[in-house]
């Protein structure tokens, strides 16, 4: 039988076979293969017993898009839920969602909750201003008043989505309007921060019933809170700002990254381009930046080959190191892959000298 994992907890994954809800363990020789079982898999389950609803999973099918931290596969968009006010709309955290989704191959939809305390329509302008030229499709919504939300549906019908952003936005709050059979819990917002307060939870696939023909399938993804770009080049970042990376076609260096250097085509145009979305970008290359640092030291830190024990009563000797063959071949490894990203990107001022 073949049914999809809708929740992953304490080793226990949980399968959904058409009406069946099979509480499933991995079979042995998935595991000893490290084939690693996501939420949204699609999974083949045997040895089904029905009574305590019960199963293994014996194989995991082809996916067709993933996204990690928190890992879910198979879903069809990505939509960032960012609320206007009470938390106020956080731009940075909203390009930050923008992006990852843009590194794994997903275009957002940007869904922006609690319209119903606006008193002007200035700020929706705004952010219409600086979204829509982009290409993001955008729905302004209240959870509260349902203003929006069947617009919202006919985004969610026939598909997968996950819902990212933070804490207190309304993500919840947003699918108990969509469904109220679910009772999803909401959260007070706390007065000091504006923000709703953090609980823990897993990522799930719930499922949405609009009418009887109907349904849409959400992932809830708490994680996404913590995301930073501490795995990916600064030289990749400025591809997911269609803005910046117009502009830095003309700029002097062909490895710009338009922070400071000089001829940089986007600093002389930074007046057309929305100051959140500049300082979002800087901070992501900063982030960025740390890791290319850390990169670069793990691909030439020196390895002494013996290493000075203490005999005791004064005696010093030097012994070789054991299991040094290891590191030094892992050592090459990560020369070899830091050599590869650099050539791959062309980037001239790290040369062979600075990689031995
Ligand atoms: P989540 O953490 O993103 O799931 O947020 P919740 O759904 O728990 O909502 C956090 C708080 O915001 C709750 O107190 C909700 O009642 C409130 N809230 C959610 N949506 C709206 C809305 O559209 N308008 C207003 N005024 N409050 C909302
Ligand atoms: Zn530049």
């Amino acid at each position: 039988m073949i049914g999809v994992v809708v929740k992953i907890h304490s080793n226990f994954y949980y399968v959904k076979c058409s009406t069946l809800l099979l509480e499933c363990k991995i079979r042995e020789k998935l595991k000893k293969a490290n084939q690693e079982v996501f939420v949204g898999d699609k999974v083949v389950v045997e040895e089904i017993e029905i009574e305590s609803s019960q199963g293994a999973i014996f194989e995991v099918l082809e996916r067709t898009s993933f996204l990690p931290k928190p890992s879910i596969a198979n879903i069809d968009q990505v939509i960032t839920v960012s609320s206007i006010i009470d938390p106020v709309l956080d731009y940075s955290q909203l390009d930050r969602y923008l992006v990852n989704a843009g590194r794994h191959g997903f275009n957002s939809i940007i869904c922006i909750n609690k319209t119903d305390l606006l008193d002007n329509i200035d700020e929706i302008n705004e952010i219409k201003a600086i979204y829509e030229p982009l290409g993001y499709k955008l729905i302004f919504l209240s959870a509260k008043t349902a203003e929006g939300i069947e617009e919202f549906k006919i985004t969610l019908k026939d598909k997968i989505s996950v819902l990212c952003g933070e804490s207190g936005v309304g993500k919840s709050s947003i699918v108990n309007t969509i469904s109220p059979g679910l009772h999803l819990k909401t959260k007070e917002i706390s007065n000091k921060s504006h923000r709703g307060t953090h609980t823990t939870r897993h990522v799930e696939l719930i499922e949405l019933l609009f009418d009887d023909e109907h349904k849409g399938i959400i992932a809830d993804a708490p994680g996404f809170s913590f995301l930073r770009f501490d795995d990916v080049l600064p030289e990749m970042i400025d591809e997911f700002f269609t803005e910046i990376h117009d502009f830095s076609k003309e700029c002097f260096y062909n490895d710009c990254l338009h922070i400071n250097e000089e001829g940089c085509n986007v600093i002389k145009n930074l007046n057309k381009i929305p100051s959140s979305r500049y300082n979002s970008y800087k901070a992501f290359i900063e982030e960025a930046l740390e890791y290319k640092k850390k990169l670069i030291n793990s691909g030439h830190k020196e390895e002494k080959k013996s290493k000075t024990i203490d005999k005791g009563n004064n005696e010093k000797v030097n012994i070789v190191k054991l299991g040094l063959q290891k590191r030094e071949d892992s050592r090459k490894k990560n020369k070899q892959k830091l050599k590869n990203v650099i050539s791959s990107l062309d980037y001239t001022y790290y040369n062979d000298e600075c990689l031995d």
